[in-house]
């Protein structure tokens, strides 16, 4: 693949580098393996009532957005952020995207709980002051072997094959570079590494991995040169259902867990501060715009959520539908893509009925999941309807 020519710095938002929205700054929140506690829930849902919109925004990264916030609406934004232990670096905040396995080592098929690696891969991440340099697309993904994440589109990755064995993935395939589950998280960042010093010497603007000349293969010599790892024969990756990402779920310690989908992925502070009050101290935000409550007794909690508009009925045609902002949020908007998305539901009339499909106010389809998914995009005088995969 050749390298494409980038005529612009990647823009992407942090929670101190905001965007200005058609609606105001926008900030995002980078939320490591979407795992946060209860109380930095409350932090960022107050925020996003005090000083954004009122909402919080789900990304496919499992990240958090506020929208809608006044011109120097940061400052305040980055100190309680920081004081709730969600911006452990400023110069790094922005690379800090990290997807892990939805309850890893908490639910069955997974060859081992990947939740340990998220921390240590953020220490890693934020400890080199070289890692400031990635760009803000960069993305990790830690699978726990269910495939829920590998596919997912991640620069650099890990998936657990069996309880001793921990494959690396680049750009989404899998590279044949093995190691054991101890020397994990050294691995993926002698690979994060290793694609910045490629970068560096292709002397490419290039946001991603896939997007340097023979990315992967010049990662994987890098990597065999600054540690000792194995190799295999390359292997396809598991992949999961996207169907499995809702409902009530028996943990194998016998507990609870709930998972609620948060149609379009728009979070009220009320429904946030509902799933925080619900907890029994974390939470973890999915790539899918869900929220896992792990660790309860039982699923009473349920019916309270459903109330508040959550969606917990895995068969909800919810699961299947995302969009952009759209109007009023985006200037290039064509259409209140998101208003449309629901009237659509609540009607029963998707265009796609039973297929993931994407609903977007322009062509550039922002926050498109990966995979199969019909593209709905507003053209000014109604939708266009295509299939493509991405
Ligand atoms: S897809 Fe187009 S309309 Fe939607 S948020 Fe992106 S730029 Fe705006």
């Amino acid at each position: 693949m050749s390298t494409p020519i980038r005529d612009r710095a990647d823009a992407c938002p942090g929670a101190l580098q905001t965007h200005a929205a058609a609606d105001g700054g926008l900030a995002r929140v980078r939320v490591p393996g979407g795992l946060l506690s209860a109380g930095q829930l409350r932090v960022v849902a107050g925020a996003a009532r005090e000083l954004g919109d009122g909402a919080l925004e789900l990304t496919s990264r499992g990240n958090l957005q506020l929208r809608g916030l006044a011109d120097g609406a940061e400052v305040e934004l980055g100190d309680r952020l920081a004081a709730a232990g969600l911006l452990p670096s400023e110069t790094h905040e922005r690379i800090r995207n990290v997807l892990a396995s939805t309850l890893s080592g908490r639910v069955a098929g997974g060859a081992l709980d990947v939740t340990p690696w998220v921390a240590a891969l953020d220490d890693g991440l934020c400890a080199d002051p070289a890692l400031a340099g990635l760009p803000g697309r960069y993305l990790a993904t830690l699978d726990d072997g269910r495939g829920d994440v590998a596919g997912l589109g991640g620069d650099v990755g890990l998936v657990a094959l069996d309880a001793g064995t921990v494959a690396l993935t680049l750009a989404g395939a899998d590279s044949g570079l093995r190691c054991t589950p101890a020397d994990a998280v050294d691995l993926v960042l002698a690979a994060t590494r290793a694609f910045l010093a490629e970068r560096t010497a292709q002397e490419s603007t290039a946001w991603r991995l896939a997007e340097l000349d023979d990315g992967p293969a010049r990662v994987v010599e890098r990597v065999a040169t600054s540690m000792s790892v194995s190799r295999a024969k390359v292997q396809g990756l598991p992949r999961a259902e996207v169907s499995s990402a809702a409902g009530v779920v028996r943990q194998l310690d016998g507990r609870t867990a709930l998972v609620a989908v948060v149609p379009l992925g728009r979070l009220t502070t009320y429904q946030a501060e509902l799933l925080a009050d619900t907890s029994a101290g974390t939470l973890q935000v999915t790539p899918n715009r869900a929220v896992a409550v792990p660790d309860l007794p039982d699923g009473a909690a349920a019916s309270a959520l459903t109330a508040a508009g959550l969606v917990l009925d895995p068969e909800s045609p919810w699961l299947l539908v995302t969009a952009c902002a759209g109007r009023p949020g985006c200037a290039k908007s064509l259409a209140d893509v998101r208003a449309d998305a629901t009237h659509a539901v609540a009607t029963a009339t998707l265009p796609a009925d039973g297929a993931r499909q994407h609903w977007a106010g322009c062509g550039r389809r922002c926050g498109r999941p990966r995979g199969e998914v019909v593209d709905v995009v507003a053209t000014g005088s109604g939708y266009a309807i295509g299939t493509s995969a991405g």
